[in-house]
């Protein structure tokens, strides 16, 4: 008996999962996209649609509970820990699934303690500036949750398909970003996911949206011009990937043309980042508990 019951406990610990952040975190070196399957489900054990969004109901009240922590740190005074953010970084080509992941996974979070922004062509305003003027202006304060759809890698992925600048001046910018992400890092927790669809899978999207009226607002002819520069995209993107994945601020490749599979991965990697920030609720600051209570204390 002693036995099988050692046997099982092994048979546990053999079967912790890995988590989904180590899977799909980029590994150094080069990044060969291609060779990454874009329908793969990495670290998911059910069986498909259904048991994903099964699996994303049961994932839900932890990433709502995680949020709520860090938002009470954040507004919490004389709070020394309070000081932090996290930041999602959500990057891919049209039809990826960038305002999908925010509906779906940012969704499931309590908008008070979000924040979304979406980063467009610049403005001439924000042309006048450094291209992380407009970012920096963006950034989660203490306790909020930001979300970027596009972000300043823009600057080194249509900027340079585009030839919007000459390349002395793009190619100097990974090092930049580097930088500029590694002093946001000590305040903030970065997250950054790629998005990695297949080019028959952004065609597939692009003619749902022409296929469905309640879809044409969605539909930009510009994002099939971009589409004629897919594999230049795809060098950019492999460069990015490369090129600005610190330990400060690694870059995930979460596969795609599952929307089930990009929601459930994009909680599960926003759920263990949070549970390693080491959230606690906040202790009484400036008030005490015995004696709050028993001002409330029913009237003799
Ligand atoms: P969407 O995300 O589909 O609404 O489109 C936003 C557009 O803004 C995309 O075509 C981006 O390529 C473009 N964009 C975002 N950032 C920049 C930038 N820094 N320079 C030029 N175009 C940009
Ligand atoms: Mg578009």
């Amino acid at each position: 008996m002693a036995n099988r019951k050692m046997m099982h406990t092994d048979q546990l610990s053999d079967a912790i999962p890995p988590r989904v952040s180590d899977l799909l975190r980029v590994p150094a070196g080069l990044v060969d996209l291609a060779a990454i399957a874009t329908g793969a489900t990495p670290g998911f054990t059910g069986s498909g649609k259904a048991d994903g969004k099964a699996a994303m109901r049961r994932l839900a009240p932890r990433l709502a509970d995680l949020q709520e922590q860090l938002y009470a740190e954040g507004h919490a005074e004389r709070n020394p820990a309070g000081r932090r953010s996290l930041l999602l970084v959500l990057q891919g080509m049209d039809t990826a699934g960038k305002g999908g992941t925010v509906e779906h996974v940012l969704g499931l979070m309590n908008p008070m303690g979000v924040q979304y922004h979406a980063f467009k062509r610049p403005t001439v305003e924000e042309l006048e500036h450094h291209f992380l003027w407009r970012v920096e202006r963006r950034l989660p304060p203490p306790g909020i949750v930001g979300v970027f759809d596009r972000s300043h890698y823009e600057d080194v992925l249509v900027v340079r398909v585009d030839e919007l600048v000459p390349a002395d001046r793009w190619s100097c910018r990974y090092d930049v970003i580097n930088r500029f992400e590694a002093k946001l890092a000590t305040s903030c927790a970065i997250v950054k996911c790629f998005l990695h669809i297949s080019k028959e899978q952004q065609a597939k999207r692009l003619l749902a949206r022409l296929d469905d009226p309640t879809k044409h607002w969605k539909y930009d002819p510009a994002d099939v011009d971009q589409r004629a520069y897919w594999d230049d995209y795809q060098q950019a993107y492999s460069d990015v990937l490369r090129r600005c994945n610190t330990e400060a601020a690694p870059w995930h490749i979460v596969p795609a043309d599952h929307k089930w599979y990009r929601n459930w991965a994009i909680t599960n990697i926003l759920t263990e980042r949070l549970e390693g920030m080491a959230l606690a609720w906040p202790t009484p600051a400036g008030w005490n508990l015995k004696e709050q209570r028993a001002r409330l204390a029913p009237d003799p």
